[in-house]
């Protein structure tokens, strides 16, 4: 599958839509704890995406964010609660898009996991790719 031109996203009411007009970088999964509580899930899923690619359609001013402890910022929707990015003061030219929102399909895949040392105990990583015990790759 030919990877298209352009990714369209959005949050579960659909008050926030989004679209990527560039390369979308690397995908990873995150099992860190802040990732685990806030998508409320066993792990995130995030791909990176310049910020100079991404606008909004809809929505952008109703994106609330929420600064964790460890400084990463998460914007969700106040109405629904999806997480649709998140994105560090320390590299605010990068975002990460929650790759859970898209609507375009995508044939990439996630290279690896990062902070699996904070994995659920309840969850098994059975896709064989790469585990880093901390942070891995972009802006760290
Ligand atoms: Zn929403
Ligand atoms: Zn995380």
């Amino acid at each position: 599958m030919p990877e298209p031109e352009s990714y369209d996203g959005s949050c579960l009411c659909g008050a926030v839509r989004y679209r990527i007009t560039g390369p979308p970088g690397t995908m990873s999964n995150c099992h860190c704890t802040d990732c685990r509580k806030s998508h409320a899930a066993a792990f995130s899923t995030y791909i990176d995406v310049d910020r100079s690619v991404l606008r909004f359609v809809s929505g952008e001013d109703r994106l609330t964010t929420y600064r964790a402890l460890s400084g990463t910022m998460r914007s969700f929707c106040p109405t629904c609660g999806t997480i649709v990015l998140c994105f560090t003061e320390t590299d605010p030219d990068w975002v990460d898009i929650s790759v859970a929102t898209l609507d375009t399909a995508t044939a990439k895949r996630p290279e690896y996991h990062i902070f699996v040392r904070s994995k659920a105990p309840w969850h098994d990583i059975l896709d064989g790719k790469p585990q880093h015990q901390a942070a891995y790759g972009r802006g760290y």
